[in-house]
């Protein structure tokens, strides 16, 4: 499986580790490609769009020419995992300027809204098909505002979505990336296969 992490900002090394352990995980081995610059995408099987800063994101995957590419990928029915910053730039509506919201997962956000309380906090969370909760971290997470008809939300916390999945892309506002648990990972680019313990 060849594996394309959207490397123009953030947390990418955690996302190139985390699918290497879920593919390791089938006995499969997956190739991380990090993706500064426009051609790399169409090669890719899955992508990962990392945790960071989405209005950096967002304006250097234009400038790039990496946006366009992304939108094709996902028409092609092909996954992507975007997380925080990630699941932000993809959305429909981020309410800010500074971000061109690529409009592949049908979900509008409030930046920084969620749990901005506390910036920082994590939880143990449900979610739909795992067997035990996933320990989820959060940090300046996006509020998910508005769903969707065809989004299937995967998890909550206190009534309000942090793990959606709409078609090919899942997308959560926590950081999977930042624990060693593979297995949103892995619900995303193995959605056949037999859950992992
Ligand atoms: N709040 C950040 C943003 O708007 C995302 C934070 C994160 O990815 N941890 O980009």
């Amino acid at each position: 499986m060849k594996a394309g992490v959207i490397a123009v900002q953030g947390d990418v090394a955690e996302h190139a580790a985390a699918v290497r352990n879920a593919a390791a995980a089938h006995g499969e081995s997956a190739s991380v490609v990090e993706i500064r610059d426009a051609g790399l995408v169409p090669d890719c099987d899955v992508l990962l769009m990392p945790g960071g800063e989405s209005t950096t994101i967002s304006r250097l995957i234009r400038r790039e020419g990496i946006a366009e590419e992304i939108r094709e990928h996902v028409a092609a029915g092909k996954p992507v995992l975007a997380t925080c910053a990630g699941l932000i730039v993809c959305s429909r509506d981020a309410k800010d300027d500074r971000v061109d919201a690529l409009g592949v997962l049908d979900v509008s956000v409030d930046r920084n809204a969620f749990g901005r309380q506390k910036d920082s906090f994590e939880a143990q969370v449900p979610v739909t098909g795992l067997d035990d909760p996933f320990h989820a971290v959060f940090i300046r997470a996006p509020l998910i505002d508005d769903v969707g008809g065809d989004v299937e939300v995967l998890a909550t916390v206190e009534g309000r979505p942090v793990l959606v999945r709409d078609g090919p892309v899942v997308a959560s506002s926590f950081h999977p990336e930042l624990t060693e648990d593979p297995r949103i990972h892995d619900l995303t680019f193995f959605p056949d296969r037999e859950v992992l313990a």
